[in-house]
């Protein structure tokens, strides 16, 4: 058969077959003509050749859809393509990658060691780009654990109770003794020593009291264990332990209440201190009203003197706070009083020092008097101005003080004083000298005129009623007088009145000495 024959039978084919001759129908009648003339056209295999190089998948398909011709094929393969999208391809193969992970993980605590190594590893896979060769190998692990995988260990554990595979948690929660070893001692356990532990656990931990009903349970337990498994026993037993418990919580309740009471007074005591230390700071008056208002309370538990302590803590706290911190305040106050006292001290000290004033006669002292007569002296020597100089030494003095005591011959001593005042004229300089020693610094007057004062003053001593505590103390006074301008110096002039008043004493006493 030529090729026009095939040709002629292709459009008599497309012609019979009511088809129009466009040129796929026309290929598709001529490659048909062709092969019933036993033809080989290379154009009608095409198809053929193209069809094997796509996936199996894809060959499959083509055959589901009837794709005949190259037209059909390119509409696949164009459909095709217009569906597969890359990125979406790639975000569901993250999000897969994802999922498995986390199932991964889940496994991992699932109580199996195997599968957790194989699902660490896994996961250890999956995080570095596997490749299908590496995915396919970690398959067939899976594989192989879960074909291996034998659950028969859990039918061991029956004995202790219906054992669930599917419910692990609940069957360990449902067990009815909690290990091997403990049900084991327990059996293995003699009625006696559990007698002995229960008669020891019946007695009260708290109560100290000894209670019959206890001891009767116990005395019965102890003479015949074996009676354990009766159930009157084991109803007397629980009747025991409720009342063991009864007890112990009223020692308890005894015990709070007893601390209660201490608590109460230590609150009061609080409350005392705190009003004594500090009645203004309004932090503290809280804490006060707070106590107050505890202990006024009927309802004394555990909780209420707990919250009473914590309170009664608190107040101590604060208040300590406050004593520290006035403490502290203090503390710079006196160490600025303690420099200020040492400062006055000093101050003391110096003024003590510049003092001229006789403590006891508040005459003028020996310092006073010694920087009188150098003035007298320096006026002497460059005006000429005449002085003169009385000594005075009250007589036995040293007897006034042993007969009539120190304090006695202080007042002797005062009351001279103010007679030696009262004689003198304003401008004599009248001084203590030391002891029961007195000077007077007569300016512008001469021996005559220190003897008239000197004796005015010894007489008025011998008549003076010096009285003491309503004892009349009789005293005379010596003196010795000395004028400047009669001697070559002061200090001659000093000795010299000195060794007048000696001689006034050598003479008897209760005299004025001088040169005549
Ligand atoms: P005479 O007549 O020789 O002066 O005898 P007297 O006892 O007065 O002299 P003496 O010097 O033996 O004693 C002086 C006494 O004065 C001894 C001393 O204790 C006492 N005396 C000195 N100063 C004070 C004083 O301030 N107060 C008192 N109460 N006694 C003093
Ligand atoms: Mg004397
Ligand atoms: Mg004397």
């Amino acid at each position: 058969m030529t090729i026009q024959t095939i040709i002629k039978n292709s459009i008599k084919r497309l012609e019979l077959e009511g088809k129009l001759l466009t040129p796929d129908f026309y290929a598709e009648a001529f490659c048909k003509e062709a092969a019933r003339a036993g033809m080989k056209v290379e154009d009608c295999h095409q198809l053929d050749k193209f069809t094997q190089t796509l996936h199996k998948d894809f060959q499959k398909e083509l055959t589901q859809y009837r794709i005949t011709t190259m037209n059909e094929l390119a509409r696949f393969l164009i459909s095709k393509l217009n569906r597969t999208n890359q990125n979406h391809c790639a975000e569901m193969l993250e999000s897969q990658v994802l999922f498995t992970k986390k199932v991964l993980h889940v496994v991992e605590v699932l109580h199996n060691k195997e599968a957790a190594e194989l699902a660490k590893k896994s996961i250890e896979m999956l995080n570095q780009s596997p490749t299908t060769v590496q995915l396919e190998q970690f398959k067939q692990l899976w594989t192989n654990f879960i074909t291996s995988y034998d659950d028969t260990f859990l039918q061991r554990l029956g004995s202790l109770g219906r054992v669930d595979s599917a419910n692990l948690k609940e069957s360990v929660e449902n067990l009815r003794i909690a290990t091997d070893s403990s049900a084991d001692s327990l059996a293995n356990m003699d009625l006696e020593t559990i007698s002995s532990l229960l008669i020891s656990s019946l007695v009260p931990s708290i109560a100290s009291s000894f209670n019959e009903d206890i001891a009767s349970v116990s005395k019965k337990i102890r003479e015949n264990p074996s009676i354990l498994g009766d159930e009157s026993v084991i109803d007397e037993v629980k009747a025991a332990i409720a009342l063991r418990i009864a007890l112990d919580k009223e020692s308890l309740k005894e015990m709070v209440e007893s601390i209660d009471g201490v608590l109460d007074k230590l609150s009061l005591r609080l409350i005392d201190m705190i009003e004594k230390s500090d009645n203004s700071t309004t932090e503290i008056r809280k804490i006060k009203d707070e106590l107050e208002a505890y202990s006024g309370e009927s309802d004394k538990n555990f909780t209420l003197s707990h919250k009473k302590l914590f309170t009664i803590a608190l107040a101590l706290e604060e208040n300590t706070q406050l004593l520290s911190s006035d403490l502290r305040g203090h503390s710079s106050e006196i160490a600025i009083l303690s420099q200020r006292v040492r400062e006055l001290e000093q101050e003391l000290i110096a003024a003590k020092e510049e003092s001229k004033e006789d403590f006891l006669t508040k005459l003028y002292n020996k310092r006073a008097l010694d920087d009188f007569m150098n003035i007298k002296e320096s006026e002497f020597e460059r005006y000429g101005h005449n002085f003169s100089v009385v000594m005075f030494d009250v007589d036995y003095f040293k007897a006034v003080n042993d007969t009539f005591g120190h304090d006695a011959g202080d007042a002797v001593l005062f009351a001279f004083a103010k007679i030696l005042k009262k004689e003198g004229r304003i401008e004599d300089i009248i001084g203590r000298f030391g002891g029961e020693e007195f000077m007077a610094i007569l300016s512008e007057t001469d021996t005559e005129g220190g003897v008239i004062f000197a004796e005015k003053v010894r007489k008025h001593v011998e008549q003076a009623k010096f009285m003491y505590k309503d004892q009349r103390i009789s005293v005379t006074v010596s003196a010795g007088i000395s004028e400047r301008k009669q001697h070559s110096s002061l200090n001659v002039t000093l000795n010299s009145a000195d060794e007048y008043l000696y001689s006034a004493k050598k003479d008897g006493r209760n005299r004025v000495a001088y040169r005549k």
